[in-house]
């Protein structure tokens, strides 16, 4: 089954051009008009590659050959086609392309019963309804209707509202969730959106893990006083201990192990006034690493920080967790297979990576067997009109994926 690049190529340029900013980026929120016609554009295609296609009540599009029936247990694989404002065209293009490139490349070589599911997820990105992966959560079944209801886009509608014109049904979907003993497993083809790969000249990944992330919302809290009367002992400076917590954030995952990341994103200062020593600092931590231990340890280590710094200058201090995802250890069963089809290919030993991002293969992994493969983002940037990755690279992460669902092995 040979995967043409120049096909994968075809199709990232004309769903780039499915945008509600030409010239300025992918601009597709689910439920648009733009992202409807880059639907659309898979639909057509798949039914071209010989394949029959249904959408299910949380509004993903699935998409197998005419040979295999819907009760066969498949691979699966896919991504999105939503994209943030004025993001990039290959985020989440790249693994619907590939997914619906592997189908061309068996329709063309008469491989009606290859055991694959191209999937498109509904809502990865999170900034139409304000919280992402909701297609995959909704299919998963980790949100259910009343969760779909309650997110709103900027015209007001929930997601049913929203969905209803492209197959989004609330009735339906707890009928319709994934029934994981369906699927031999997932592999999800992404960019990577990091620097790492470009920069050591790695151009397909096979990602172990997926990063957790844990949220904070941290207070300080002084005394406003006069700047000029107030002496330099005499002061309770919110701002200054916030300085200090943040120094300590930038330094603290050389102390939580490879791939940990810390970023204080958001700061506010009250009184905020040039004369006036800072009353209280707010100010948010977003922690990730890819394993929980490693986050535990960041958790404590952060709240000792905030405590020591707060009583250096007597002020008073708070450390409010707002969000806690767990990290996720991808399938090494799956791994192995993938391994393998990259030695039978002559891409061995395949570079690994840890996926900073969060993607829809993280709701799947509980459930299903998952992995992914990375293709290097060129100098790292995405959600940018000026994201890139080679043509190239993407066939090759593509050859690799149709090497490992050419068949569904009994040991899966
Ligand atoms: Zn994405």
């Amino acid at each position: 089954m040979p995967v043409r690049a120049e096909r994968i190529a075809a199709d990232i340029e004309a769903i780039g051009r499915m945008t509600h900013s030409p010239g300025n980026g992918a601009d597709r929120p689910t439920f648009s008009s733009a992202w409807r016609q880059a639907r659309d554009h898979f639909l057509a295609e798949a039914e071209r590659a010989g394949c029959h296609c249904r959408i299910d009540a949380a509004g993903n599009v699935h998409a197998r050959p005419r040979g295999v029936a819907w009760s066969r247990r498949v691979w699966l694989s896919g991504s999105h086609l939503d994209s943030v404002p004025h993001g990039g065209d290959f985020d989440g293009v790249v693994g619907v392309v590939a997914a619906l490139e592997v189908l061309r490349a068996a329709h063309e070589d008469g491989r009606a019963d290859l055991p694959l599911e191209a999937i498109v997820f509904a809502e990865e990105e999170g900034t139409t309804f304000g919280l992402g992966m909701l297609g995959s959560r909704g299919w998963a079944g980790t949100l259910d209707a009343a969760g779909l209801a309650a997110v709103r886009n900027r015209d007001g509608r929930n997601y049913w509202e929203a969905g209803v014109d492209h197959g989004a049904v609330p009735d339906r979907l707890v009928a319709e969730r994934l029934q994981a003993a369906s699927y031999a497993g997932f592999i999800e083809v992404h960019i990577e959106q990091g620097p790492a790969m470009w920069k050591h000249d790695r151009r397909v990944a096979l990602v172990t893990a997926i990063a957790g992330r844990r949220q904070y919302a941290v207070t300080l809290r002084g005394t406003a006083n006069h700047a000029g009367s107030t002496g330099m002992n005499d002061r309770h400076d919110a701002l200054a201990g916030a300085a200090e917590v943040i120094a300590a954030v930038e330094c603290l995952p050389d102390l939580l192990g490879d791939h940990a990341v810390a970023t204080v994103g958001r700061i506010t200062v009250s009184p905020n006034a040039v004369n006036v020593i800072p009353a209280s600092a707010d100010l948010t931590v977003d922690l990730r690493a890819p394993d929980d231990h490693a986050l535990d340890h960041g958790d404590e280590r952060l709240r000792a920080f905030v405590a020591s710094a707060a009583l250096r200058r007597g002020l008073g201090h708070e450390v409010a967790q707002t969000e806690s995802l767990p990290a996720v250890r991808l399938d090494e069963g799956l791994a192995d297979r993938v391994r393998s089809a990259a030695e039978r290919l002559g891409l061995s030993p395949l570079p690994e990576a840890v996926s900073g991002a969060l993607h829809d293969a993280a709701i799947l992994a509980p459930l299903v067997p998952t992995v992914m493969l990375f293709v290097a983002s060129r100098d790292g940037i995405s959600h940018n009109p000026a994201e890139f990755s080679r043509i190239d690279d993407v066939a090759e992460a593509t050859q690799l994926l149709a090497d490992v669902v050419r068949n569904v092995p009994d040991a899966f």
